[in-house]
């Protein structure tokens, strides 16, 4: 994994730091000589993971890949750290990302761009790095944060499994909030056991975060476990017909289809097929952005360079301490970080409350109500992950915005209803269906247990 982890680091800019391989293996081998005495202390001890670099680690820098935190040593660890390091997993490195998770395509880093493995093409965001550490086989698992598909998308781009519990099952204490009501912290891995199993661990309610669910973790049995199972409950998969945008490509579309009949065979003969229709997806996309960055403009308003943070030089020509912030938070955030500060700021201001913020969070109490609808008759939903292939960076650099932010229409609606959601990689046999070799299951409110098995 290390030597992985280096060439991940050098040659796709994955990393932002990574653990002093001495101490890593020290931790490693600490971690076989308790599975030897039989003393292992859960199924993960020992295994190497990834931190996104908007999850707080003790005495180590934690910056969200912003410059504004580029200064910034954790002064405590994020509770699933905790919870994983406790179990005895071993953190090996912090990864890229796009600045403070806002970007779909991980170029958005104060750290520079990072690339997928293979081709150079974007790997996806924001947790772009802890796609690419699982991809190189650089650890075993990665930690990253979903608000509107950060770990779905770049999963999908970079071919592994993505897994985005429900919102409030992991808790967000030590995530570096970019819109808490919909900050979730997932798991990517190639293993869906290895997922389920750091979810076991970091899971469940915390003192810390009034906003953890607090009703028990169902068990989560292995997929190995319960294959006879699923052949004997027959299960209803829904195709959700809002998912079919203008904006999917021919290749997607068609790989929707394969993927279908490809569930169909994995759940069982009797496994049935049914479309279905979410209406109030139609209008999640733009109900996203509007509550994303509303949140974001509230929760970075911290950052005045006082207290914490970067902290511009002291100019003889500034006569207010006003000035002195504006000059921190304009050197300190990139261009995206302050687009959606002033869209967020105005979508609150007086004169847009009502028709753009009240209307959006109308749009997401419908999409609750739409989601529990269908959920009583379909046990998932089958969706893409991604309206078409990743993109070179030249390509995702000529989008304009509205193009860009279209990336994210297939992963919004479960975030905004707060759904657990996992991205799949399927048939990855040739390089165009590579890129669209993704799916996504959508399971109904608090099934996480039932997805991952
Ligand atoms: N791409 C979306 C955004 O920029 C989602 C990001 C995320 O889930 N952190 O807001």
């Amino acid at each position: 994994c290390l030597a992985e982890a280096t060439v991940a680091k050098v040659e796709l800019n994955a990393f932002t730091e990574l653990r002093d391989e001495k101490s890593v293996m020290a931790d490693v081998e600490a971690a076989q000589a308790r599975w030897e005495r039989g003393e292992a202390r859960s199924p993960v001890d020992g295994l190497l993971f990834a931190v996104k670099d908007n999850i707080c680690q003790a005495q180590t820098r934690s910056s969200a890949a912003s410059r504004m935190l580029s200064n910034f040593v954790a002064p405590y660890d994020a509770t699933c750290v905790s919870r994983l390091q406790a179990a005895g997993a071993i953190p090996m490195g912090r990864t890229n990302q796009d600045e403070f998770g806002m970007g779909s395509f991980g170029l958005n880093s104060y750290y520079g761009p990072s690339y997928r493995p293979g081709d150079h093409r974007v790997a996806g965001g924001s947790s772009s790095g802890s796609a690419i550490a699982v991809a190189t086989e650089a650890c075993h698992f990665a930690l990253g944060s979903d608000t509107g598909g950060s770990v779905r998308l770049p999963a999908a781009f970079c071919g592994v499994m993505g897994f985005k519990p429900s919102y409030g099952r992991i808790s967000r204490h030590g995530l570096i909030s970019y819109a808490s009501s919909l900050d979730t912290i997932g798991l990517l891995s190639g293993d869906v056991g290895i997922i389920a199993e750091a979810f076991g661990v970091c899971a469940g309610p915390d003192s810390n975060d009034s906003t953890c669910i607090t009703s028990p973790l169902e068990s989560c049995p292995l997929p190995n476990e319960t294959q006879s199972d699923a052949a004997a409950i027959p299960l209803r998969v829904g195709i959700p017909v809002e998912y079919n945008v203008a904006e999917l490509s021919e290749d997607a579309r068609a790989a929707w289809h394969a993927q279908v009949e490809h569930v169909k065979i994995c759940l069982g003969p009797e496994t049935s097929i049914v479309p279905m229709s979410v209406p109030s997806v139609r209008d999640a996309l733009p109900a996203y952005y509007v509550l994303a960055c509303a949140e974001a403009s509230s929760n970075l308003a911290r950052y005045d360079g006082v207290q914490y943070g970067h902290r511009a030089a002291w100019s003889d020509d500034f006569e207010t301490l006003h000035q002195e912030y504006t000059a921190s938070r304009t050197e300190g955030f990139g261009a995206e970080v302050q687009r959606r500060i002033l869209m967020g700021a105005h979508v609150l201001s007086a004169e847009a409350f009502d028709t753009l913020y009240l209307r959006a969070n109308a749009v997401r109490d419908a999409l609750r109500e739409d989601f529990s609808a269908v959920f009583h008759h379909v046990d998932f939903l089958i969706t893409p992950v991604a309206p078409g292939p990743a993109p070179t960076p030249e390509e995702a650099a000529q989008q304009d915005l509205v193009q860009s932010y279209l990336t994210d229409v297939m992963t919004v609606p479960s975030s905004l209803a707060g759904l657990p959601s996992m991205a799949l990689p399927f048939a990855r046999t040739s390089t165009s269906q590579e890129d669209v070799g993704s799916y996504q299951l959508i399971a109904g409110p608090r099934q996480d247990a039932k997805l991952l098995s």
